[in-house]
């Protein structure tokens, strides 16, 4: 895992606060208290890495799953290679080895003036500094109702749904999966999924089509290898249709509307437009703006560039660095170094560096790969890619689909345990 390039990691009695450093309004109180939102890849490490790095500070995780279920590795339940108990992590170790209060229950509403979180349950949580990871949180299509037409774009019972609904796809049956226009979750998820429905039908000799309806021009991550598979791979089963926007659904009648006219289905995985959790746009982290998706954040603590002391990381702040797992992880290592610095007195690290991995099956035995490093750019005060780092594997190999399952262990253990 990529750690940030801390100066000063503070250990044993020297992590004692720097007290006379610190904001006024915290002298007086007895240990600074971090509240995390939302116990995902990015929660779940900045909990872990604030305790890891200063004991000293109180950190409550508000969560209201028992478990988190990984979209990690998600597509894998649904072709059947993997259980759900495979990719659910909990949050025991969190917990017993680095002392983190687990909360379990909903935050409702954040109070930045008082500095209170609100939970479904009536709590009322006090915090020095608040660090919300809700990940995603999707745009309404007329007619589609995700009870009915899961889009397991949020790891969990959808996972299963879905599974259920490429078993039942009948012989000669099409699958339509529809893709939103970027940004979204996973670049090359949905691409991925396809790709897995298609090899699932090949295998069970169903001679279904699985009609991939594009929002945007062209496929968004890794176009070579997803273009290769469904030019070969693929070829007879998996139709793509670039620019093709889901307008509406009619599932009583099995059909799609577009911008291109109406398609009949079978079976139908519609992943919505995505943006920041709803908590943030309530919260005012998105500012007045409806058009603004993600939230704003310095990218050199990913403090709020709105509301001060309220910190956004993973697939809710808008960077514009991809949402993925990997890099969430990366976000909430440099948040943790810069929580932990401020509460020693400390400016945050003027050069921060995250990168993101994302291992894609393409068949039942094979994989891709894609990674790319961001790098903090002090003319422009954004995250930019670092030269030549972009990278995709040449060609899927089972080497890949091997390498993918160790990559995804420390990722779930650097996070989690
Ligand atoms: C099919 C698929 C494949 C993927 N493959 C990869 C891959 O190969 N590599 C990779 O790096 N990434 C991959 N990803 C992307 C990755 O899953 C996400 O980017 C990652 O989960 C984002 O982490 P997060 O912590 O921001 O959000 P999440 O993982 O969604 O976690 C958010 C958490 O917040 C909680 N929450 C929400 N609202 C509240 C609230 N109000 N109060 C309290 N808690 C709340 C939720 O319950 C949830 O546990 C994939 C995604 C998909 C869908």
């Amino acid at each position: 895992m990529l750690l940030p390039n801390r100066r000063k990691l503070m250990q044993g009695s020297g992590a004692l606060l720097a007290a006379a450093a610190l904001p006024s309004r915290l002298r007086a109180a007895a240990l600074p208290r971090v509240v995390v939102i939302g116990g995902g890849f990015a929660g779940a490490t900045v909990a872990k890495y604030v305790r890891r790095w200063n004991p000293q500070i109180q950190v409550t995780l508000v969560e209201p799953n028992p478990a988190h279920v990984s979209c990690i590795l998600s597509n894998l339940v649904m072709n059947g290679a993997l259980t759900m108990s495979d990719i659910t992590l909990r949050y025991d170790t969190l917990r017993t080895k680095y002392g983190v209060s687990i909360v379990a229950d909903r935050a409702v509403a954040i109070d930045p003036v008082a500095r209170q979180v609100r939970t479904q349950n009536g709590s009322r949580l006090p915090y020095d500094k608040l660090v919300l990871a809700p990940g995603i949180d999707f745009d309404a299509i007329p007619g589609l109702d995700s009870a009915v037409l899961p889009h397991a774009w949020q790891a969990g019972p959808q996972t299963l749904a879905l599974k259920a609904q490429l078993a039942a796809v009948p012989a000669g049956g099409s699958f339509v999966l529809a893709i939103p226009p970027a940004p979204y979750r996973c670049p090359p998820g949905p691409y991925e999924r396809a790709c897995l429905v298609a090899d699932y039908l090949k295998r069970n000799r169903r001679a279904g089509k699985v009609i991939v309806l594009d929002a945007n021009n062209d496929v968004v991550a890794e176009p070579h290898t997803f273009h290769t598979a469904f030019q070969t791979t693929y070829a007879g089963i998996v139709e793509y249709h670039p620019a093709t926007v889901v307008e509406a659904v009619d599932w009583s009648a099995r059909r799609i509307h577009t911008n291109w006219g109406p398609i009949q289905a079978d079976a139908a995985n519609i992943i919505p437009r995505q943006r920041a959790g709803q908590l943030l746009a309530a919260s005012g982290l998105l500012g007045s703006d409806p058009a603004t998706r993600w939230a704003p954040v310095n990218p050199l603590s990913y403090e709020s560039r709105l509301v001060p002391d309220v910190h956004v990381i993973g697939d809710s702040q808008g960077t514009g660095q991809p949402k993925s797992g990997h890099m969430a992880n990366a976000q909430a290592k440099v948040c943790a170094d810069a929580l932990v610095r401020y509460f020693a007195g400390e400016a945050p690290d003027p050069a921060p560096v995250t990168a993101s991995a994302c291992y894609s099956p393409i068949t039942a035995r094979t994989a891709s790969w894609l990674t790319v490093v961001f790098a903090y750019d002090p003319v422009s005060g954004t995250m930019k890619p670092v030269p030549n780092t972009l990278a995709e594997a040449p060609a899927p190999s089972s080497e890949h689909y091997e390498g993918m399952f160790g990559w995804a262990k420390n990722l779930f253990a650097d996070s989690f345990s």
